[in-house]
């Protein structure tokens, strides 16, 4: 079976994640969301929140799972037998970073792809952290992030 991986923090998931999510689901048998337990950045939301708040987003897609990793992702990918990482890129800027990953992941085991799949032009300018920092400062986020999200984000940060 075809089985994809993509990984990230999903601090929390916006509609950017999702456009990807959905897109990926209709290309692979199976898609597996992965959240990062060792994340360099401090998150708002706990990793069972993250998971959850996936959990309930994707509801509506079919072949989809939701898990959590730590340590090297080549390691989780060979646990689970898939060889496939799928990645967003939203801009230039997300460009030199992943390219670094994708080619450290292949030096580490050449038989795992990373594809890239490009941003929906409406998202590209969404990232988590931004949604954070917009709700921090008094404004909405309506449409950026699912419902349950934006009001959990209201919750937490306000
Ligand atoms: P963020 O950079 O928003 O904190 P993550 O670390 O959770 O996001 O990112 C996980 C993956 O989702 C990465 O491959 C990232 O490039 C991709 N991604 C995030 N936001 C978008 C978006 N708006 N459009 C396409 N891909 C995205």
């Amino acid at each position: 079976m075809r089985i994809g991986v993509y990984p990230g923090s999903f601090d929390p998931v916006t509609k950017g994640h999702l456009d990807i999510i959905e897109r990926a689901s209709k290309i692979f048998e199976e898609v597996i969301v992965v959240v990062s337990i060792n994340t360099s950045k401090s998150p708002l939301f706990t990793l069972e929140e993250r998971m959850d708040l996936l959990k309930e987003s994707c509801k509506h897609i079919k072949n989809i799972q939701v898990d959590s990793f730590n340590g090297l992702l080549i390691n989780y990918m060979k646990k689970i037998n898939s060889n496939v990482i799928i990645k967003g890129l939203r801009a230039v800027s997300d460009f030199e970073y992943e390219f670094q990953m994708a080619l450290m992941n292949r030096t580490l085991e050449p038989d795992i792809e990373t594809l890239f799949m490009m941003t929906t032009d409406k998202y590209s300018y969404l990232s988590s952290s931004l949604v954070k920092e917009v709700v921090r400062f008094g404004g909405k986020v309506t449409g950026l992030v699912p419902e349950i999200v934006e009001n959990q984000l209201y919750k937490k940060i306000l």
